[in-house]
């Protein structure tokens, strides 16, 4: 793998295509043992989870349903601290097992008001899936039940993590030079 021009950054290979479905397998695996009594509902936050979404519920053999929110908080390679509901949830989650589904976990604002939205609806069990995980920013009091990787406070692009729109398409994770 080379490194790749995304708008004004270079950014070099950090995971791999075939480490990330290695990993989503296993993650998928655990899920499957571990709801199998629970027909959950995923809820996938858009839009850069919606790579991560997609192949986990390819592994997932359980009964599940899974639909989508939009929220953002990032503004080029900077979270803003702010987050907007874009598009809200549409489905009722009373009494049900949710599991948030998160292509990163970085200061932790966004999944904080995502439980608050999922805690007012009244959500049975609450289950937090992300693919990545920055510890060292991570600013709330969360507790993630399945992490793919934890990584650096660096800046990520590639399956699915955009930067100003663009690279989302790559196959790979790239951080940023
Ligand atoms: P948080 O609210 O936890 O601070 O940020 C979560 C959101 O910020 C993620 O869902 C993601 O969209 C964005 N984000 C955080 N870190 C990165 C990164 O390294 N690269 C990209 N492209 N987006 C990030
Ligand atoms: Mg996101």
């Amino acid at each position: 793998m080379d490194v790749v021009r995304v708008n004004d950054f270079d950014f070099r290979p950090f995971i791999s295509h075939a480490m990330i479905q290695q990993r989503i397998k296993e993650i998928a695996a655990q899920i499957n043992h571990d709801l199998a009594k629970e027909k959950p509902l995923f809820i996938g936050i858009l839009n850069g989870s919606f790579m991560f979404a997609a192949d986990l519920m390819r592994e997932l053999s359980i009964k599940s349903e899974i639909t989508f929110v939009k929220l953002s908080s990032y503004d080029g390679t900077q979270s803003t601290g702010e987050v907007i509901t874009r598009i809200g949830l549409d489905k009722p989650v009373k009494g049900r097992t949710v599991v948030v589904v998160e292509d990163i976990i970085d200061t932790g604002k966004t999944i904080h008001e995502m439980l608050k939205v999922l805690k007012a609806g009244k959500a049975g069990r609450i289950i937090i899936a992300t693919l990545l995980l920055k510890p060292d920013a991570l600013q709330y009091d969360i507790k993630v039940d399945y992490v793919g990787f934890k990584v650096p406070n660096d800046f990520l692009v590639g399956y699915g993590l955009d930067y100003d729109g663009l690279g989302r398409n790559l196959r790979d994770i790239y951080v940023k030079i």
